[in-house]
């Protein structure tokens, strides 16, 4: 059922800008591939986030080493299926496998290959989903880890994306990781918001994904904090940092602040006039100090469809 090429290993990759989920689910599904016979190996695209390494130490990994494009190797992508978001060097004829639970954004392959996306919480529910269908037990390590995925990208089972699904998986890998849920959790996610040490530009570009609305670049980036007051301090800075943006050709550049607690976010905004004017009709409000507060917290499923939907009526 996996695809690969002959004998070579396999590079299993997350995005640009790797989130916990990216980073976690390339660690468990290399541990998968490995299980079922082949030889895999995780790798990234891009820094570990203070948050995922709180999560890797936790459970005893290393930094998975960088993604080196190199011309014959096969690919594995997890969390992630849009070109724009695929690491530098990565061509569509080294892709064997993605394992994901985003939108399809525009992936063309040459050959057949292993696809497996649902509409879950995280990639790593997918791949305990898979780990199960093969009965293959994942070790503490591997759960411990695929938890933090989900974790992570549930805001703790928080979030709109998250089903009953990833509730049942989340506390089945809590067991067999040893580890209390919401305690945990919990721990997790304050590693997530802590920001004091962290300088404006690397704020905004750790979570920034590129997306092609009908032929527009917009780049939409996402920071999760405990309060709003958090970012006050360093808001002037980003603002800066997003106008900077724009000149490496973007049409428009948003920010989602989300306040995880009361699940709602300020949807920060520079761009062209008619970018705006596009960004403020998906949102159905006016910028004001900057951005438009919703109820949100969900790029993949709250923000990315409007916007395209507002893009493409232009
Ligand atoms: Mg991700
Ligand atoms: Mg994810
Ligand atoms: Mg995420």
């Amino acid at each position: 059922m996996f695809g690969a090429k002959n004998n070579e290993p396999i590079y299993v990759v997350g995005h640009k800008n790797p989130d916990a989920d990216a980073i976690c689910a390339a660690i468990a599904c290399a541990e998968l591939l490995c299980d079922l016979g082949y030889d895999a190996v995780a790798a990234r695209a891009g820094e570990v986030n203070a948050e995922t390494a709180f999560a890797l130490s936790h459970f005893g990994f290393e930094h998975p080493q960088p993604f080196e494009p190199s011309s014959d190797a096969a690919v594995y992508l997890v969390d992630h299926n849009e070109p724009s978001q695929m690491a530098d060097g990565i061509t569509m004829e080294q892709v064997v496998g993605v394992v994901d639970h985003h939108r399809l954004g525009g992936l063309k392959t040459s050959a057949p290959i292993y696809f497996r996306a649902e509409p879950l919480g995280s990639t790593c529910t997918v791949l305990m989903k898979i780990f199960t269908e093969n009965k293959i037990e994942p070790s503490r390590e591997v759960a411990g880890v695929m938890l933090s995925g989900i974790i992570s990208d549930t805001l703790l089972l928080n979030s709109p994306t998250c089903t009953p699904f990833d509730e049942q998986v989340a506390h089945r890998l809590a067991e067999l990781a040893g580890v209390e849920l919401e305690h945990y959790g919990m721990e997790l996610l304050r590693k997530k918001s802590e920001i004091e040490d962290v300088p404006a530009s690397h704020l905004l570009a750790r979570d920034l994904k590129e997306f092609s609305f009908a032929h527009h670049r917009v780049a939409i980036g996402q920071v999760e904090l405990m309060e709003f007051a958090q970012i006050e301090p360093k808001m002037d800075d980003v603002l800066a940092e997003m106008e900077r943006l724009l000149d490496e050709g973007y049409e428009l550049v948003v920010l989602m602040i989300t306040e995880i607690l009361s699940k709602t976010s300020r949807l920060y905004a520079v761009g062209s006039m008619d970018a705006l004017r596009v960004f403020e009709r998906a949102f159905e409000g006016k910028l004001e100090n900057g951005y438009i507060e919703r109820p949100v917290v969900s790029r993949k499923r709250e923000v990315v469809p409007p916007l395209e939907r507002a893009f493409m009526e232009e």
